[in-house]
């Protein structure tokens, strides 16, 4: 047989002119399939002379490639993009599950968690009236978590503070006043910060007790403070967080950071001192202690203590969190339970 290209040139041709007429499955009958066209064609480059047989079999080939790929442009454009068995690996996983299947807290958009939540209240209060905010560390040394706040070495109060040590001598913080001495050296006169962070207790767990929780310093400095100013600022402060008005008194305490030292008390903002369950029916609520920086302290962190003078406090935010909002058990705020999380 001569070779020719006209064969080959003839299928070329009707391709194109079926491309826009049948459909991508036709297209395979006609031209892919075992009785297609193709076939035909291959089977004749055995019958060419021997000298021609390569160049029309590349010939053949070429086409053959052309056909099938066309084919398979047109049938995967016309199929749908994923069937119902297919998973798209790029899609969110709540996508891929079948609704039956889906936990049910999934059906819904997360949520900032509840001390995240009053957190940036509380924060925001805070900004109103004035304060910075500085963040406090969740590791430190001796020299900031007792030296500076008046705890010499040996000293009997440091047994008060049950904390966790590591090998190196760092300590995790057992409250935030870690970060006074740092706070008095960096600002300058008048001092208006609070510090949130988290802190560290080596404590038995229970209902009203967490190794973890995190607690909200506030110190201010100033010259002619008094106590007077301290009792305004923090009943200004629970005002705002709790929305209502409050009846306070204090209470004697003792920390060596400050003197003197007081447990500030609020009358229980659900019950109106009449007794509930919240304030365990005394009518007022324990919420944080506070006191007149000592004057040690304010030296210590190069505050002239015969010039100025100055009060913090310290409270912690999941106990604030739990009485505002009726929470029975310290250990569900970190717990990670989705019910629980779900109700904020
Ligand atoms: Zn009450």
């Amino acid at each position: 047989m001569k070779f020719s290209y006209k064969e080959i040139t003839k299928i070329y041709e009707e391709f194109n002119k079926d491309i826009d007429s049948i459909s991508s499955d036709d297209l395979k009958k006609k031209y892919l399939s075992k009785k297609g066209n193709l076939k035909d064609l291959l089977k004749k480059i055995g019958e060419q002379e021997k000298e021609d047989r390569a160049k029309f079999g590349k010939e053949v080939n070429i086409l053959k490639n052309f056909i099938e790929e066309k084919v398979e442009i047109l049938s995967s454009s016309l199929k749908p993009k994923f069937s119902k068995e297919q998973i798209d690996v790029t899609a969110p996983f709540e996508k891929n599950t079948p609704e039956d299947k889906k936990p049910k807290l999934l059906n819904k958009l997360g949520s900032t968690h509840p001390l995240t939540q009053e957190l940036e209240k509380i924060l925001e209060i805070f900004q109103k009236m004035g304060f910075q905010i500085e963040e406090s560390r969740q590791i430190d040394d001796d020299y900031n978590m007792f030296q500076s706040l008046n705890f010499p070495i040996g000293h009997p109060a440091r047994d008060n503070w049950d904390t966790f040590w590591t090998e190196e001598n760092l300590v995790l913080p057992a409250h935030t006043s870690t970060m006074q001495n740092r706070i008095l050296r960096k600002y300058e006169i008048p001092i208006r910060v609070v510090i949130p962070g988290r802190c560290f207790r080596n404590e038995a767990t229970d209902a009203s007790h967490e190794h973890t929780f995190y607690q909200i310093e506030g110190v201010y400095v100033d010259e002619n403070i008094s106590m007077s100013h301290m009792f305004g600022t923090i009943k200004a402060y629970l005002e705002a967080f709790f929305e209502t008005e409050l009846d306070i008194k204090s209470q004697p305490s003792y920390f060596p950071f400050t003197e003197p030292d007081a447990e500030f008390v609020i009358s229980c903002p659900f019950c109106k001192k009449e007794g509930c369950s919240i304030c365990k029916y005394t009518g007022w609520i324990e919420i944080m202690g506070c006191g007149m920086i000592h004057p040690h302290v304010l030296t210590e962190g190069g505050i002239d203590p015969k010039k100025y003078s100055g009060f913090a406090w310290g409270f912690g935010l999941d106990r604030l969190v739990m009485i505002k909002n009726g929470i029975d058990d310290i250990r569900k705020l970190h717990s990670g339970e989705l019910e629980f999380l779900d109700q904020f």
